[in-house]
This record gives structure tokens, C-alpha cells and sequence, in this order.
């Protein structure tokens, strides 16, 4: 269960970064998932609601996965690209493996009740 030790670790992060009260008053966690990190968004989710059922804590927080796409910097011309159905190759054809996002798998935001 990769995706329940990912979660464990969300938490952990959070409250390293993060006093007791602070935490009391989080309300949702927004996580950035690359389309290449091998995470599948309703594994993630399942695995939330199974660590926040099984620590009787962060029950009414909700978590957003924002999935983001594979992109490469082609290192001949230097165009950016988004990778469709695994092609990896700028629009001008030549072939990169130069990944600038698409693996990363990052708390992109944390919200706390006013
Ligand atoms: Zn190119």
C-alpha cells in the first residue's frame, strides 16, 4: 500500500510545518500529482480515507488531487511541450527525454477555516 504511506507522510509533513491548533482549523490539502509518478488519484484518495478513518483525525478534511501533465524542454530547439500518449518529442520532432514536470508528487497548498 504505497498510496497509504504517501498519505502517512502528508500528515507528517504537515504537522512538522504546522502547530497542533493550526491543524485543528485545516479544512483541505491540495496535492500536485505528475501524470509519470505511478500515483493513481483514486488509490490516493482511498488511502486518505482509510488513514484519516484509522487515526480518528483530519475527518472532515478534504483532499484535491490535481493531476498535472508530463511536459520536456526539447534540448535541441528548446520548446516546451506537453507529452501526449507517451510520444516523447517536441512539435518539431525531435525526440527528448528532458522531463520538466510530470514525476513530482508535492503538497501544492493547504487551506485553514478563517
Ligand atoms: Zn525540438
Amino acid at each position: 500500500m504505497h498510496e497509504v504511506s504517501l498519505i502517512r507522510n502528508v500528515f507528517r509533513t504537515l504537522e512538522h510545518e504546522f502547530g497542533e491548533e493550526e491543524l485543528g482549523c485545516l479544512q483541505q490539502i491540495d496535492l500536485k500529482v505528475g501524470a509519470l509518478s505511478n500515483v493513481e488519484p483514486t488509490l490516493i484518495q482511498n488511502a486518505f480515507d482509510a488513514v484519516t478513518q484509522d487515526e480518528n483525525k483530519y475527518t472532515d478534511v478534504a483532499l484535491v488531487i490535481n493531476v498535472v501533465p508530463v511536459k520536456i524542454k526539447c534540448e535541441v530547439c528548446g520548446e516546451v511541450s506537453e507529452v501526449q500518449n507517451n510520444l516523447f518529442k517536441c512539435s518539431n520532432g525531435h525526440p527528448s527525454g528532458n522531463l520538466i514536470q510530470g514525476t513530482e508528487l508535492l503538497i501544492e497548498k493547504v487551506h485553514f477555516a478563517e
